[in-house]
């Protein structure tokens, strides 16, 4: 049966995934956004299907709509943007979790976080399961986006406890792919734009800090197993791909791949910058019937060096 589906944030890089994913799956689907780190460019494509809708709306202000689902990711997700007006991203991640999960209790529709490894901090287990409670500086330079997504996570778990409220967590680790901004200031497109350009590549820090990179079709795949999941699998539940790199390696992978003349910089680490990510997946395999990543990190970096190559 065709379902009427929200996305918030739907024009940004994962949402625009997950509007063509549902839309091919035959659904109607509502993409909200307010193009802060979004680019129509990303769903223009969507634009003629008669079972796709945009709406330009800010979630920090209460929205009406009848759907069976929504899907929550409205949050700028890149340091730069997300630290450029701290107060608006604690206002997009609470006020909006808030006007969602109003509307889903509304409604009585399913309702999914897009949360975040960051709920983590710079963690002091590895890798990170999801009963570590996390290790965050709450009045560092990144907590405006941490600690919104922390709180968000407390109130979808509140409006499940007090409302009965259908909700899904899902903490999303690095995740790339297309449609990412050149500029949106990530490492993968970072450093893919630099080298396709062969300028130098920045690496923040001394490059041996670690992250797991997934491809973004693993973790629509994930979304979308989640949210099928039945009323008692409620998360949180961690989305990630757990092959762990370095910096400096994945600045090397990218100049072979590129074949750019491109050489290593480095600057200074940002304030609180992780040392270690990785998750542990046993529960979302558990629960989403064996979900697990299944591109390799040389095949979605040329599948999104491809993309780049079009456009930088
Ligand atoms: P993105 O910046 O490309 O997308 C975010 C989208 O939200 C953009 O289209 C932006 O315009 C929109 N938006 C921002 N503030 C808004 C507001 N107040 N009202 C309406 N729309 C608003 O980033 P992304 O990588 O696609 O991330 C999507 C979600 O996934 C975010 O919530 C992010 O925190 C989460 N996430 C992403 C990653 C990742 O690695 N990509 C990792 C962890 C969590
Ligand atoms: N980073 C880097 N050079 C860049 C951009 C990022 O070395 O041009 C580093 C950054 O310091 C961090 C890692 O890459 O250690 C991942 O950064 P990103 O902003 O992609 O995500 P997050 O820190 O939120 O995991």
């Amino acid at each position: 049966m065709r379902k009427r589906i929200l996305v918030t944030g739907g024009a940004g890089f994962l949402g625009s995934h997950l509007c063509e994913r549902l839309l091919n799956e035959g659904n109607e689907v509502i993409c909200l956004d307010n193009y802060f780190t979004g680019n129509k460019q990303n769903i223009v494509h969507l634009l003629d299907n008669p079972y796709f809708e945009l709406i330009r709306h800010d979630v920090t202000m209460p929205f009406f709509i009848e759907v069976d689902e929504i899907y929550n990711l409205a949050c700028p997700a890149s340091p730069i943007h997300y630290r450029y007006n701290g107060i608006k991203t604690v206002k997009t991640s609470v006020m909006g979790a808030i006007n969602m999960l109003g509307l889903a209790k509304r409604i009585k529709a399913k309702i999914l976080q897009a949360s975040t490894s960051e709920v983590y901090g710079d963690p002091e287990i590895h890798p990170q399961t999801e009963d570590y409670w996390g290790n965050v500086n709450p009045i560092g330079q990144r907590a405006c986006y941490d600690e919104g997504k922390r709180v968000a996570e407390t109130l979808f778990m509140n409006y499940h406890w007090q409302n009965g409220v259908a909700i899904k967590i899902a903490r999303i680790f690095n995740t790339y792919g297309p449609k990412m901004h050149p500029n949106d200031g990530r490492v993968v497109s970072n450093f893919i734009v630099q080298a396709l350009q062969n300028k130098d590549i920045t690496i923040y820090g001394d490059g041996t800090q670690t992250r797991s990179f997934q491809f973004v079709d693993d973790l629509i795949e994930g979304f979308i197993r989640l949210m099928h999941t039945d009323n008692s699998i409620i998360g949180p539940i961690n989305l990630g791909n757990p092959e762990e790199f370095s910096m400096l390696e994945l600045a090397e992978k990218t100049i072979q791949l590129t074949g750019s003349k491109s050489k290593l910089i480095f600057m200074p680490l940002p304030q609180d910058d992780p040392t270690q990510r990785k998750p542990d997946i046993t529960l979302a395999k558990k629960v989403l019937n064996g979900w697990e990543p299944k591109v390799k990190l040389n095949e979605g970096l040329i599948k999104t060096i491809d993309y780049f190559k079009n456009i930088v």
